[in-house]
């Protein structure tokens, strides 16, 4: 599983070498797509069915904006001052990968740079509640309070989840929560923790693409997902920030 989150962690600091305004999301698209498959691996988000009709038609999620996640890429070239969150999966040796990260497009307001600061602390105060003995609930619960005590929404909708053999596996994993509640998080347990925080309000909604989920009154969200492994008496990151932040540089 290590193996597959770190191919994660490389794609998408592949992504952030090249993202500035005028690329546009399908370039992204490809590269994400051709980088995994050079890799030995397959990206599993393309051929994803919805409910509604249509599979996926891409390899990763790019949300620019207002869109909180399942962003289909698109030509429409990326501009000064966007946000583009590309969350990626992969498939290696049967095993999965899900990570995503919020990039800046050339510059970014500073009230946007901060709810991309507190999301991703939000991420890594959940993953530290991911104690054996404690609950489910527990992760929420940190998350939500770092959030809305910073003013921000938590998206209700969409949440994080087991991942393993398959994708997507129980339990759900939830930004919000109650302090012991839930199941017991133990030893062996893997999932995938991914707050989606909005500026302005939590609502969101489905966009007539069948796919994106944006949020009501069009202010931006962040998103930022690590697959952790609960062992050795606490969680181990197995998706990587690293080399993007290298690629970054001091943003914030
Ligand atoms: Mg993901
Ligand atoms: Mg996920």
């Amino acid at each position: 599983m290590r193996q597959a989150n770190l191919l994660v962690g490389k794609t998408l600091a592949e992504i952030a070498r090249v993202i500035k305004p005028g690329v546009t999301t399908n370039e992204i698209d490809k590269l994400a797509d051709t980088f995994i498959r050079d890799n030995g691996a397959i990206p599993t988000f393309k051929g994803v069915p919805s409910p509604y009709g249509d599979s996926f038609p891409a390899s990763v999620c790019c949300s620019v904006n207002e869109q909180v996640v399942h962003g289909i890429p698109s030509d429409v070239p990326l501009k000064d001052g966007d946000i583009v969150s590309v969350d990626c999966g992969t498939l290696l040796n049967g095993f999965n990968g899900d990570s995503c990260y919020t990039f800046c497009v050339g510059e970014v307001s500073d009230d946007v740079k901060t709810l991309l600061k507190t999301t991703k602390e939000s991420l890594y105060l959940g993953i530290e509640s991911a104690l054996p003995g404690r609950r489910i609930g527990d992760i929420g619960y940190a998350i939500q309070k770092h959030c809305e005590g910073n003013g921000y929404g938590v998206v209700r909708e969409l949440v994080g989840h087991g991942i393993g053999r398959e994708m997507h596996e129980d339990p759900m994993v939830p930004n919000y929560g109650k302090r012991g509640n839930g199941i017991l998080i133990q030893n062996g347990l893997c999932i995938a923790i991914e707050p989606m925080i909005t500026m302005g309000k939590r609502d969101v909604y489905l966009d007539e693409d069948g796919w994106s989920v944006v949020t009501r009154d069009s202010l931006p969200a962040a998103h930022f997902e690590h697959t952790i492994a609960i062992h050795n008496g606490g969680p181990d990151i197995l998706s990587s920030f690293e080399e993007i932040e290298c690629v970054e540089g001091s943003l914030y």
